[in-house]
């Protein structure tokens, strides 16, 4: 490693461990057809694994220092792209126009894991795989099943299926961070594409649902939509849900039903009143 003064703020724990760098790229399963966004290529260690395997890598890194540092390390690389810039701020869509599709592959900042995530799973041509390296923590909620479901989660798997792929301890980092880390992948559903309603009335009901994390749905529901525990848990039975659940407990099919039922309850209501 060369004398680089990492700057906590950007994230900047490098890997070190050529076994791990390997490993991520065999569990992203990139393949000679594939062309991959990388986030924060920092000195290029796994920028260049994935140059290898890849037919393409678009490298996007914020830290001004690092750029002469890739574009001397891959100027002989005719697969590789460095663009220098804020990942949060890019316009995706342009730097993937001409590539049919794409694959997200990073050892990412974690100060921006959600807006990442988010930013890739939002995207109007979403990427086919995310595989990210993020806090061990934070791929365990990812990845949870009903029972230990959070915002977060519901929010990953109503677009995605998650995958913990395996755990990385920090000693495999330079310098070591506080905490160990995981890799997963998240793999894009398309079956929600044509779903009959509006995904932000989705994920206001999981907010609501989740709001007192120590009440019950229906007590959450109830608080949030202005309407009677009864009506509340009318509506849960409509949908098979039991009406003492918490909403961590809920899957991704029951959120989804629970929607539709409270919106096609709304439309009622306001049909009614005309
Ligand atoms: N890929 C390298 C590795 O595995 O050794 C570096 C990973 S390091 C955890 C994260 C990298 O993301 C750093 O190089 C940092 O400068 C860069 N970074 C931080 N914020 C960023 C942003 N908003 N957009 C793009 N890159 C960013």
């Amino acid at each position: 490693m060369t004398q680089f003064a990492h700057k906590k703020s950007l994230g900047q724990n490098f890997l070190k461990n050529d076994a791990v760098i390997a490993r991520i790229v065999d569990f992203s399963a990139i393949t000679k057809d594939d062309v991959v966004i990388e986030i924060g290529p920092g000195q290029g260690v796994l920028t260049e694994v994935l140059a290898q395997r890849a037919k393409k890598v678009i490298a996007i890194e914020l830290d001004d220092r690092l750029i002469s540092t890739l574009d001397k390390r891959f100027e002989n690389f005719d697969n590789v792209t460095i663009v220098h810039g804020d990942v949060l701020h890019m316009n995706i869509n342009e730097l993937i126009a001409q590539y049919d599709t794409y694959k997200v592959v990073a050892n990412i900042p974690y100060y921006i894991t959600a807006p990442i995530i988010r930013l890739f799973l939002e995207q109007e041509r979403s990427p086919q795989t995310v595989t990210l390296m993020v806090q061990k923590e934070m791929a365990e909620r990812l990845s949870a099943e009903p029972g230990k479901m959070s915002i977060i989660a519901v929010a990953a798997q109503y677009y995605a299926h998650v995958t913990y792929g395996f755990t990385v301890p920090r000693e495999d980092f330079e310098p070591v961070p506080a905490v160990d880390s995981a890799v997963i992948t998240l793999t894009m559903k398309n079956e929600h594409a044509d779903s009959n309603f509006d995904t932000k009335d989705l994920f206001r009901i999981v907010k609501m649902g989740f709001s007192a994390r120590r009440k019950t749905l229906s007590n959450n529901l109830a608080n949030g939509l202005h309407i009677s525990k009864d009506d509340v848990v009318a509506i849960l039975h409509a949908v098979a849900i039991k009406e003492n659940v918490r909403a961590q407990e809920l899957s991704i099919a029951q959120w989804i039903s629970l929607t539709q039922e409270i919106l096609q309850k709304r439309n009622c209501e306001d049909e009614g009143k005309k």
